[in-house]
């Protein structure tokens, strides 16, 4: 078995498209088809041939390219709970579901809140995630469909892989959700660092994705509802993790 090779590249106005490839198989998976033009270029840059699509949800900046990137000997793989709302998917996967990428494994885990059925793929043997529109650098998606509490619980899925794991997510959006960050945990170090190099980065044009869910678990706010220096900043001390997520939430959304 040989390492998977990830290749980002920024799409749309602020998305992300990824290339999984696995050397050995030759299998390559697009995440999400944001924009197909894109994954075209991408693939001709890398001499990689698409052989599956792996959608999180089915939102247009992450499904506009199936159409046209579909043909024969590949396999779009999305979430059975919004099969409805997908076109052109070949194959529905759910909670626990496995899906191959030559000889490599992802784990389907639901993770809903951005839209209802929204998924992750966890490819957990090579310590790799693809979160979607769940989880950003320094922030969460906007909680459209579902509701803050079951947004929280889809977070805790993501918070409770290992570290290490590197996590690929859907937009490029960490220099506001690092300013609003600093609003909400203003004493924790490793935010302002980490913070400070993020502007650093965008200064230079640099993409801050991917990320690691350690740096997540550290910096995030929204993967830290239950950290005394959050809750002091918002002024609940008391409360639980999903009414705290929800205030910091609802406080972004009018950021
Ligand atoms: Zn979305
Ligand atoms: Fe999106």
């Amino acid at each position: 078995m040989t390492a998977l090779l990830c290749h980002q590249f920024p799409c749309l106005s602020d998305n992300y498209g990824v290339l999984v490839h696995d050397p050995h198989t030759g299998a390559t998976a697009s995440i999400d088809a944001p924009d197909a033009n894109a994954v075209k270029a991408a693939l001709a840059e890398m001499g990689w041939s698409l052989t599956d699509i792996f959608v999180t949800h089915h939102h247009a900046d992450h499904t506009g390219g199936i159409d046209a990137l579909k043909s024969d000997g590949v396999t779009v793989t999305g979430p059975a709970a919004e099969a409805a709302k997908i076109k052109g998917l070949d194959r529905s996967v759910s909670e626990g579901d496995t899906v191959r990428l030559g000889d490599h494994e992802a784990e389907i885990l639901e993770t809903p809140g951005h839209t209802l059925g929204h998924i992750a793929y966890w490819f957990k043997a090579d310590n790799l995630a693809f979160a979607g529109d769940t989880l950003f650098a320094l922030g969460c998606g906007r909680v459209f469909e579902g509701t803050p509490p079951m947004m929280w619980d889809s977070l805790k899925k993501l918070r409770a892989m290992p570290d290490a794991t590197v996590v690929y997510c859907g937009h490029e959006y960490t220099l506001s959700n690092a300013r609003f960050a600093l609003t909400v945990d203003p004493g924790n170090a490793a935010l302002k660092s980490r913070a400070a190099a993020i502007e650093a980065m965008r200064d230079r044009g640099e993409p801050t994705l991917p990320t690691t869910i350690g740096a997540e678990r550290a910096t995030n706010p929204f993967l830290r509802p239950d950290d005394p220096g959050i809750r002091a900043a918002v002024k609940m001390p008391g409360a639980d993790d999903a009414a705290v997520f929800a205030e910091i939430r609802a406080l972004k959304d009018r950021f």
